[in-house]
């Protein structure tokens, strides 16, 4: 999404649907920017769902929106892996 290349991340690609996800201080910085610069909520809320996500077992990562259409929901009230069925963690950066 062109909105949201102003603003860096280490390059990390969804699984998924191959867009570029961003670790969780990248995220909070980029949406900073669209509420207070931008004055921007809905660019705000497309950065929100590329937030990456780990498996914590096979590493893979997804973007939160893919995790919210596509992954299974666990006993723990989170998401898991579509791949192996491991937990996440946020990525960081
Ligand atoms: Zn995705
Ligand atoms: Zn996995």
């Amino acid at each position: 999404m062109s909105l949201l290349k102003n603003f860096g991340g280490g390059g990390q690609k969804c699984e998924l649907c191959h867009s570029t996800i961003y670790g969780e201080e990248t995220v909070i910085a980029g949406q900073k920017q669209a509420v207070y610069v931008n004055f921007n909520p809905l660019e705000a809320q497309a950065i929100e769902q590329k937030s990456g996500y780990r498996c914590k077992s096979c590493g893979r990562e997804y973007c939160k929106d893919c995790l919210e259409k596509k992954a299974p929901g666990n006993a723990y009230g989170g998401k898991s892996c579509p791949r192996c069925g491991g937990l996440f963690e946020i990525m960081h950066g």
